[in-house]
């Protein structure tokens, strides 16, 4: 029997999303994900739960946690298995297949184009500088008048891999230019890196705004698959009607309880701290480097960099114990490698791979 020949012709020409932790193993230091490189809290909360009952789908104390981290209203929230699951949402409810479009500036993060392959909507990727890497406001603003059918413009601020944030005048552009016809995402996964404030104090004033945001990165649980959607009321309860019943587990409820209580947010601060210092390092250190010809630091918990041969750094540091990211091949990132910004043990270990590079 031909299996294959059942499936949907949309999920037989996708590419897949490629994980970091799916293309290379999880062993040594691991500075491929954009992880925090420990958890915020050694709380077990998950220990004494009644794991016979179905958890809340939508658990209220966590909704009134994360609406309070994020200056929203509870009912702008949706808890979301991490960002992941509201992008693949917002495709859901908002893109027709077949015919409706969401628009993305490449390079950026891959899901967005595999949730719309998914969902059998069409991409439009506007091209950022070759040189500089910068989203060309122009070319975006041009793009989104001369798209149909538009229903998702997403943006990353800061972005992956590139580490730019969006400015306000940008948004404001953008917002305009798709008011009435589309939503426009703004993915904040690593804002807390920076000092950018969050678009979300935008939320009540545009009906059409949405921000992703997550508890991967700088509130150290990628492993528990824990993120929220903010927007209006009207897009949370259509994002709720496609959701599956009980999306969060009850241990994974717990925890995200756990890993933004007041200990952790004490230990959140220390750890950017700790992450900031180390990344000015990492920068100083590598514009020394001879093989480094282009170096992007961004906003975020990793840096950018092009060297005459990427995949031999990317090889080279793995033989070392030290796992980073190739994006060689990528579209404008030929040769590019991207570090995330670990412990200071960690960051010892990628300097000693660095030192012996090519020597
Ligand atoms: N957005 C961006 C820009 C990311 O880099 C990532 C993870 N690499 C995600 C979203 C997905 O995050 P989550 O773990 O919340 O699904």
């Amino acid at each position: 029997m031909n299996i294959e020949a059942l499936a949907r012709p949309e999920v037989l020409a996708l590419s897949p999303y490629v994980s970091a932790r799916g293309s290379a193993a999880a062993d040594g230091v691991l500075l491929n994900a954009n992880e925090a490189p420990r958890t915020l809290t050694s709380a077990a909360p998950w220990q004494d739960l009644d794991l016979h009952r179905y958890p809340p789908p939508q658990p209220a104390d966590l909704r009134q946690r994360l609406a309070g981290l994020y200056g929203v209203e509870e009912d702008q929230l949706l808890v979301t298995r991490g960002s992941d699951e509201g992008i693949d949402l917002l495709l859901r409810v908002f893109c027709r297949a077949g015919r409706d479009r969401i628009l993305e500036t490449i390079p950026c993060f891959g899901m967005y184009r595999v949730a719309a392959g998914i969902q059998g909507a069409g991409v439009v990727q506007v091209k950022r500088d070759a040189d500089t890497l910068e989203v060309r406001a122009d070319a975006l603003l041009e793009a989104i008048e001369a798209t149909e059918d538009l229903k998702l413009v997403f943006l990353t601020s800061p972005a992956n891999p590139t580490g730019d944030t969006v400015d306000e005048e940008l948004l404001t552009r953008v917002l305009a230019a798709t008011q009435e016809r589309a939503l426009v995402v703004m993915d904040e996964a690593y804002i807390e890196f920076c000092e950018t404030p969050s678009a979300a104090a935008r939320l009540t004033r545009q009906p059409n705004l949405v921000v992703l945001r997550t508890l991967s990165k700088a509130w150290g649980a990628a492993g528990l698959r824990c993120g929220a959607v903010l927007a209006n009321p009207a897009v949370i309860q259509l994002l709720g009607r496609v959701m599956a019943p009980y999306p969060l587990t009850a241990p994974a409820i717990a925890a995200a309880l756990a890993v933004t209580g007041p200990d952790a947010r004490e230990a959140q601060a220390t750890l950017l701290l700790i992450l900031a210092r180390e990344k000015g390092r990492l920068v100083r250190e590598l514009t020394g480097r001879p093989w480094v010809r282009d170096l992007w630091p961004g906003e975020a918990n990793f840096v950018l960099i092009r060297v005459d041969d990427g995949p031999a750094l990317v090889r080279h540091c793995a033989e070392q114990g030290v796992r980073i990211r190739d994006f060689n091949g990528q579209p404008l990132l030929d040769n590019c490698v991207r570090l995330t910004v670990g412990s200071p043990d960690d960051m010892n270990a990628l300097r000693a791979a660095l030192d012996t590079f090519g020597v």
